[in-house]
C-alpha cells in the first residue's frame, strides 16, 4: 500500500483515523463507564475525543485509547499510523523524522515499540517452518550492545527458508 491510499484513507486527520481505527478493532468502539457501568458517548474535551460517562452524578472520562496499543502515547493517532507506514515501508530513523517532523528520539521510540509488539506476536504465535524440500538457514545476528548492567550480550536470530 502506497503511503497515499494511507494518508487518504486512515490517517489525512485525526476523525478519520479514529473511525478507522474503532472499525477495525485496533481501538474500543464502545465503552462502558469503569465506576458506574453507563455506556459512555465520544465527547470533545479540549480539543481531544474522549469517552464521557453521561451519567450525571458520575460524568467519569477515560481516553479512547485505553487498553490499545496507542495507549499511554501523546501523538495524535494519525501521526502514529504515519510512523507504523513508515516502519512498515523499512523508512530509516532519518528519512522517518523528515516524513513525519518528528525527533530521532520519537521515531526510534516507536520503531522500537513497533518492532517489540511484532516480535512479540512471532513469540506468542510460534509456528513450525520449514518442511520436506525446504531449506532452513539459521543466523545469529553480529548486533552486540549492552545492557543497562554494562553486559554485553546477542539478542537477535534471523532465519531463511528456501
Ligand atoms: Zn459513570
Amino acid at each position: 500500500m502506497k503511503f497515499l491510499e494511507v494518508h487518504s484513507t486512515i490517517s489525512r486527520d485525526e476523525d478519520t483515523c479514529i473511525d478507522w481505527l474503532m472499525s477495525n478493532g485496533l481501538i474500543c468502539s464502545a465503552m462502558n463507564c469503569k465506576k458506574c457501568e453507563t455506556g459512555c458517548n465520544v465527547v470533545l474535551k479540549k480539543g481531544v475525543k474522549v469517552w464521557r460517562c453521561p451519567n450525571r452524578g458520575c460524568q467519569s472520562v477515560c481516553s479512547l485509547r485505553m487498553n490499545s496499543f496507542f495507549s499511554g502515547s501523546h501523538l495524535k493517532l494519525h501521526e502514529i499510523i504515519n510512523i507504523i507506514y513508515w516502519w512498515s515501508a523499512k523508512s530509516t530513523v532519518t528519512s522517518t523524522m523528515k516524513e513525519t517532523g518528528h525527533s530521532e528520539h520519537t521515531i526510534v521510540d516507536w520503531y522500537n515499540f513497533i518492532r517489540d509488539v511484532c516480535a512479540q506476536y512471532l513469540i506468542d504465535h510460534a509456528q513450525k517452518i520449514g518442511g520436506v524440500g525446504k531449506t532452513v538457514e539459521i543466523d545469529e545476528s553480529k548486533l552486540e550492545r549492552e545492557n543497562t548492567t554494562g553486559e554485553e550480550y546477542r539478542k537477535v536470530t534471523g532465519c531463511l527458508v528456501e
